[in-house]
């Protein structure tokens, strides 16, 4: 009876990992160069993302979801955030956020960080907060770090990397 119930657990947790859709985004800095991938794997409280990135900057940089899913240098392509839910921009802003604001991420001195982070008000399944809807999203990196609450983009400068997420 014992094995027959590790069994079953066995079976079910293979049967979520293969349901859990995902998504990918390779990010791009201004001159084409690779910096960076994303991993992005749906889930019921929102979709996680796994970034890798190298060759970024040191310091504090903004990182958000973006709504449009098309990446040209100098990346305005991409629009402005992720915003299925006309709200103002940060997650310090009383009438904020955008689902696609995200902490700003610590870029080490050797430009290289592995980091994983919440995106909660997004998924990879049907729907208007789909990162997956037509036209696309794409994950943008930012020059400076987000304020987060200064509308529409936190203060946030220049868009250094982009990547657009694809299934
Ligand atoms: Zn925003």
């Amino acid at each position: 009876m014992k094995s027959l119930i590790v069994a079953m657990l066995a079976c079910s947790t293979a049967a979520f990992a293969q349901d859990a859709a995902t998504a990918k985004a390779e990010l791009k800095d201004a001159k084409g160069a690779v910096v960076g991938q994303a991993m992005l794997t749906d889930s019921p409280n929102g979709v996680l993302i796994h970034v890798v990135l190298t060759g970024m900057p040191a310091g504090p940089h903004a990182f958000h979801i973006h709504e449009t899913g098309t990446c040209e240098a100098p990346f305005t392509s991409a629009g402005g955030h992720f915003n299925p839910g006309a709200k103002q921009h940060g997650m310090s802003n009383p009438a904020g956020m955008h689902a696609g604001d995200l902490p700003n991420v610590q870029i080490p001195a050797d430009g290289a960080l592995t980091f994983d982070v919440m995106a909660r008000d997004v998924t990879l399944g049907a729907g208007a907060n789909s990162l997956l809807k037509a036209g696309g999203t794409a994950i943008v990196m930012h020059a400076a770090g987000d304020d987060y609450k200064t509308n529409p983009a936190g203060a946030a400068g220049a868009r250094i990397a982009c990547g657009v997420v694809t299934k």
